[in-house]
């Protein structure tokens, strides 16, 4: 999967290891996107270390820095400026340091990009704010009142309490506690600004484990124990249990005195993760993304800094927060996409993991029901261990999934246009006997383009392109790439006739429509990310749902995984085929994932499930797979067409994608781009063509595919290119090495 990864570890120790000599100056990095470190003087008898934190002047301001390297010494020691240690802070970890060298030299971006993803709680560096509270004194007064003896013997037990608190204590006025603080009888003492993490409780509720789990359980923990990097791929089915597996990894890192990770794609999932870590550990672990607070980003950043925080369950971005004894990472649903960053710096967050958890000399667990197929062929080939979690965890069957074959459905009703026949029998008999059912189409809105019938106008986005998607309920069209919004027309912008304008496609809130339609008496409501049905909405459908307050939900991908539904028994996928055809190496991939989870969700309880795929491909190896629940067979049979295309993770894949908002001028330099291409053995670069979203928020944008057998130093070869070629300020040279997907 990383291919040079020692290499470029190798690179990265090589900079850590030199040692920083005693002089008073050094390379300190700072969080910007400058080429490397700059050199700063130190105050006078401060010796540099690599991690230090620094506050450094640049031009007439001042920033955070990073002691990070040897000077570069070509600057003249009366015109280097001086860097101030930030006092009270421990030093950033030497592996964090190490590994934000890694991720730069990996992904092609300036050290100090990356380190600004480690800096970015920007408070948890000012100085830390002390509260006063109050402890016994040491006069007595001569004369005591009741009150005053009161607090006195409260205070007995040494507890610092504020002012009112004390009072409360005591049951007396907050006048008597001055009164005595002001004779001395209490006095001052400082306490931190933020109450104490608590550490959660390996022993608190350890579960039962069926003899699968045990036996993955032992020995992850048996990794934990070993302190050195391994991977692990904790592969099981929806409900096998997985969780609780790797649980017993973090419970095995508490009592290590080591510090864990746990990356979850999503933050929408977490919320249901943090009760489940309470339930089984006593406490909440502390979460980490970009919902938080400025406040508690401070807590969190400075409890992992101190070691006081054992474990964190956040976003990619934690993945760089200064973990001071990290001994375990997991990344769980490690297949998915979510796990990219596509702004800025562009990584992938479970490969990244990967490569944190060997800067740390720890384990890494990959949790998944369908995982990526470079993990997949990473546990193959026994790079990774795979733990396989076969039975599912209590009594319920696989669910059966029918492929129902749109090409032969004739249909009865005119008015089924989404719900075939035996879709809508399925629905019909699950909701005689009082069971729940999902309908699951992964597209948001009430109908994807909206089309002149008189003369073709179709709708499309002026900044992007891409159609206009229609949301009924709101009456508007939306880009939903840069949410540029229209009131709905009545008549055609380009004919002006009335009338002419016709819906194609479905999206959910038209399956929505016409499910209202068929069983106009049944409970339904629906989830999709979206604004109008937003995180608030969706969630309050997903309860109800949970609740049996409704009989069925209508969803996109927001409803394929975290959620439990006892009396779930039937799921309908409206467009099986949505997704798979769009030249996308890692499509049927991804098709598949989605389509597996959403069929996870019928049967988990007592009740055995019924899964419906409406399709017009239905030989199709992702329907095929689905069908006969062949998942191996599947990633056996994708596993070696990549192989024997020399795609990923058997060849090398990466792309740059030219922007900016002239396009002629975009078009011009990906050309030039393009022939500056070293020629190379091992190396092919194709386009530029135009991007899959040639227009992007008024950006053009032009895209160049690099494909390199795997043994290719692919980062060696795209610096080369790059420095051969000036790239104007207006124009963005974008670098996703190891890309994912084709947008
Ligand atoms: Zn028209
Ligand atoms: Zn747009």
């Amino acid at each position: 999967m990383l291919a040079h990864e020692d290499v470029l570890l190798n690179r990265a120790r090589l900079i850590a290891e030199t040692p920083i000599p005693a002089v008073e100056r050094a390379g300190v990095l700072l969080p910007l996107p400058l080429t490397g470190p700059y050199d700063y003087k130190l105050p006078h008898g401060i010796n540099a270390a690599r991690g230090m934190l620094v506050a450094a002047p640049i031009g007439s301001r001042e920033s955070l820095g990073v002691v990070w390297s040897s000077p570069e010494g070509n600057v003249g020691d009366n015109r280097l400026k001086i860097a101030e240690p930030l006092e009270g802070l421990p030093r950033l970890p030497a592996t964090l340091c190490d590994f934000i060298d890694w991720v730069a030299a990996y992904t092609l971006n300036p050290p100090g990009a990356i380190l600004a993803m480690a800096l970015r709680s920007r408070g948890a560096f000012e100085p830390e704010a002390r509260r006063i509270a109050y402890v016994k004194g040491d006069t007595v007064p001569a004369r005591l009142s009741d009150a005053r003896r009161r607090v006195l013997t409260v205070a007995e037990d040494g507890l610092a309490r504020s002012v009112p608190g004390m009072a409360e204590d005591a049951n007396v006025s907050p006048a008597v506690v001055r009164g005595l603080i002001q004779r001395g009888a209490l006095k001052p003492t400082e306490l931190p600004e933020f109450a104490a993490f608590r550490t959660p409780d390996p022993q608190f509720a350890a579960p039962e484990l069926n003899p699968d789990q045990k036996s993955a359980a032992e020995i992850l923990r048996g990794a934990v124990k070993e302190k050195k990097f391994s991977a692990h791929l904790l592969d099981g089915v929806t409900g096998s249990g997985k969780t609780e597996v790797y649980f017993e990894a973090v419970a095995e890192a508490l009592r290590q005195g080591k510090q864990t990770l746990i990356l979850l794609p999503e933050i929408a999932l977490t919320v249901q993760f943090l009760e489940r870590f309470a339930a089984r550990f006593g406490i909440r672990p502390a979460e980490w993304h970009s919902d938080l607070s400025q406040k508690e980003r401070r807590r969190v950043y400075r409890a992992v800094m101190g070691g006081e925080c054992q474990v964190v369950v956040g976003a990619r971005s934690s993945l760089f927060l200064p973990f001071a004894a990290l001994g375990l990472v997991i990344v769980d649903e490690e297949h998915e996409q979510a796990f990219k960053q596509q702004d800025g710096a562009i990584y992938h967050a479970r490969d990244m993991a990967v490569v944190r958890a060997r800067t740390e000399n720890c384990p890494v667990v990959l949790a998944s029901a369908t995982p990526s197929l470079e993990s997949f062929v990473n546990a193959a080939s026994g790079r990774y261990s795979h733990l396989k979690l076969a039975s599912r965890h209590g009594v319920a069957e696989l669910p059966e999934v029918r492929i129902l074959d749109l090409r032969h459905e004739k249909d009865t009703d005119e008015n089924a246009k989404w719900l075939s026949t035996p879709l809508r029998h399925a629905l019909e008999q699950t909701l005689a006997a009082g069971e729940q059912a999902l309908l699951f189409l992964n597209r948001r809105g009430y109908a994807p383009l909206t089309l002149c019938q008189a003369c073709g106008h179709k709708f499309t986005c002026p900044h992007c392109s891409a159609w206009l998607v229609e949301h009924r309920y709101r009456r508007r069209l939306a880009c939903h790439q840069c949410g540029y919004e229209i009131a709905a027309p009545n008549e055609c912008p380009e004919c002006q006739a009335k009338d002419t304008l016709i819906a194609c496609g479905p999206g959910v809130e038209r399956v929505a429509e016409e499910f209202a339609h068929f069983f106009p008496n049944a409970r339904y409501a629906i989830a999709s990310s979206d604004t109008l049905h937003g995180p608030a909405e969706t969630q309050a459908a997903i309860r109800a749902f949970a609740k049996r307050e409704i009989d069925v939900l209508i969803g996109t991908q927001i409803i394929a995984k975290g959620h439990h539904f006892p009396q779930l028994t039937l799921v309908g996928v409206i467009d099986a085929d949505l997704g798979g055809a769009d030249g996308d190496i890692r499509a049927r991939e991804r098709t598949f994932q989605l389509l597996h989870q959403v069929s996870g969700r019928a049967g988990r309880a007592e009740k055995p499930g019924l899964v419906l795929l409406q399709t017009r491909n239905p030989q199709d190896a992702v329907m095929q797979a689905l069908a006969n629940s062949d998942r191996d067979g599947f990633y056996e049979q994708e596993r070696l067409y990549r192989e024997r295309v020399a795609a990923p993770p058997f060849g090398r894949l990466a792309a740059i994608v030219v922007s900016g908002g002239d396009g002629e001028q975009v078009r011009v330099i990906a050309r030039q781009l393009g022939k500056a291409a070293p020629p190379a053995k091992d190396i092919k670069v194709w386009g530029p063509t135009p991007a899959f979203y040639s227009l992007l928020r008024g950006q053009t944008r032009e895209r160049l595919l690099v494909q390199a057998a795997k043994g290719v130093d692919m980062q060696a070869y795209l610096r080369a290119w790059l420095a051969n070629v000036k790239i104007p300020a207006a124009v963005r040279a974008a670098v996703d090495v190891d890309p994912i997907s084709f947008f």
